[in-house]
C-alpha cells in the first residue's frame, strides 16, 4: 500500500493539467493540529507557541496559494514566480521524477533532479495520463504559444513543447 503522501501526489498528477488543486481539507487540518501541538509543547504554550503556529500557518497558506497560481493559465511576466511555474509545469507535463522542488527550483540541482532540458528526460506515463485527462489542453497550448511568441521566452517555449508532446502522446 502506498503511504498517504504518495497517493495524494498521484491523484494531484492525475487531475488535468491546469486543474486547480489544493491538498485535501482533512490532511490540511491534521497538519495544522499537529503543528499547533508541536509548537505548544516546544514553547510551553506561551506567546511564542502562538507566534510560531501563526507563522507556520501563513507559510502553508502562501504555499497553497502559489501552487494554485502556477496551475492556472496565468504565466507570470518574469522573475522568481515564473521560474517556479516553469519548473512545476515540467514536473507535471514531462517527468514527475524531476523538477521536484517547488519554491526553490535550485534545490533540484543539488539532488541531480534538474535536467539540462525538458527533452533530455523521457515523457512519463503519468505525464501522459495528466494530458489525456485535460479538457483545456488546446487552450493551454494556445495560451503558452502566444506568450512564447510575444518575446524572448525560451522557458515558456520549453514548457509548451512539453505540453504539446504530452498531449500528442495521450492521443495515440
Ligand atoms: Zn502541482
Ligand atoms: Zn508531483
Amino acid at each position: 500500500m502506498d503511504w498517504l503522501g504518495k497517493t495524494i501526489h498521484r491523484q494531484h498528477h492525475e487531475t488535468p493539467y491546469f486543474h486547480i488543486s489544493l491538498d485535501p481539507p482533512g490532511l490540511i487540518l491534521s497538519v495544522m493540529a499537529a503543528a499547533a501541538l508541536l509548537f505548544g509543547l516546544l514553547f510551553q504554550w506561551g506567546a511564542l507557541s502562538l507566534t510560531a503556529t501563526a507563522a507556520y500557518y501563513s507559510a502553508g497558506l502562501l504555499y497553497e496559494w502559489l501552487h494554485y497560481v502556477v496551475h492556472t493559465h496565468w504565466v507570470p511576466p518574469q522573475g522568481w514566480l515564473r521560474s517556479v511555474r516553469r519548473h512545476h509545469m515540467l514536473h507535471h507535463c514531462r517527468n514527475e521524477d524531476y523538477w521536484l522542488s517547488f519554491t526553490a527550483p535550485a534545490v533540484d540541482a543539488w539532488f541531480g533532479t534538474l535536467p539540462s532540458s525538458a527533452s533530455s528526460v523521457p515523457l512519463t506515463a503519468m505525464a501522459r495520463k495528466g494530458h489525456s485527462a485535460t479538457a483545456s489542453g488546446s487552450s493551454s497550448r494556445a495560451g503558452l504559444a502566444s506568450v512564447a511568441a510575444a518575446g524572448d521566452a525560451r522557458d515558456v517555449r520549453e514548457e509548451a513543447v512539453a505540453v504539446t508532446a504530452g498531449a500528442a502522446a495521450a492521443r495515440r
